[in-house]
Formats: C-alpha cells, sequence, structure tokens
C-alpha cells in the first residue's frame, strides 16, 4: 500500500490553484457556456479552444454515493464515503461527504462545496446544504423548577 498522489495535466494547474485559493474555477467554453470538467484542451462539444476560467457556485445534488470499507491508500483509513455531485454548472464530480450524513436518503440532498486543507493543498469535499442553510438554534430558556 502506499499514499494517494495527483497526477496534473499541464490542463490542470489553474484549477488546482483555485482549489488551493478556496474558490474553485472551470474552464467554461467561450463559445457555447459549456463548463468542462477535468480540464480539457478543447469543448467536448463544439471543440472551441477558446475558454474563460469560472468560479463555481460551490452548490450541486448528490447522484450517487457509496460508503468504502476496504484500505485501498494508507492516507484514506476506513470507513469513508465517495459521492458523485452533479454540479449546479452542469459537470459530475466525485468527491466526499463531510460532517453529518444522512441515515437514508442520499441521493437527491442538496450540498456545498467546502475546502479542507490536506497535506499538498486544499481538497474541495461537500457538506450538507441543510446543515449550512439551519437557522441557529433559538436560545435556551431557563426553566424554573422551583415552582
Ligand atoms: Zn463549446
Amino acid at each position: 500500500m502506499g499514499n494517494s498522489s495527483r497526477t496534473l495535466s499541464m490542463y490542470d494547474v489553474p484549477l488546482w490553484e483555485s482549489i488551493n485559493a478556496g474558490s474553485m474555477r472551470l474552464q467554461c467554453c467561450s463559445n457555447c457556456g459549456l463548463f468542462r470538467y477535468p480540464p480539457a484542451p478543447v469543448c467536448a462539444a463544439c471543440l472551441a479552444e477558446e475558454v474563460e476560467w469560472r468560479e463555481l457556485s460551490g452548490r450541486g445534488t448528490i447522484l450517487s454515493w457509496v460508503v468504502f470499507h476496504r484500505r485501498y491508500f494508507d492516507d484514506h483509513p476506513v470507513p469513508y464515503n465517495a459521492i458523485a455531485v452533479q454540479l449546479e454548472e452542469g459537470p459530475i464530480m466525485v468527491s466526499n461527504l463531510v460532517g453529518p450524513v444522512p441515515d437514508t436518503d442520499w441521493i437527491g440532498r442538496a450540498v456545498r462545496m467546502v475546502y479542507e486543507r490536506v497535506t499538498d493543498g486544499m481538497l474541495p469535499r461537500f457538506e450538507l446544504a441543510s446543515v449550512v442553510e439551519s437557522p441557529p438554534l433559538p436560545a435556551a430558556t431557563p426553566i424554573n423548577l422551583r415552582k
């Protein structure tokens, strides 16, 4: 066994720079508006080479999930989950769900991207949007037990 490692192509560097800055950006076709993931030299829809890097909203929906119980890498202790997220911008991204996980019904849950520091930079992961967007609980009211 060993640790996992990243393999970067020449098109991946701006992607990882944006992730390390805490605002993930993807290539967006200047001709047709299709977001590219992973980064690529041409648009899969119209073959245009022109591109701009656009920041993602961070919002998405869980399409699929799994919990791994077999250890493949030393730096990935089990159990851990993997999720496929349909980003609001279109691409499907594989990541992990952090924080509270649903007891049932993972699929279709709204998620929000968060950035977590790892040994060699940051990783984009997701947490349930309902966890983020829940209003704070009201302050506890003292109970007088001496009545
Ligand atoms: Zn295009």
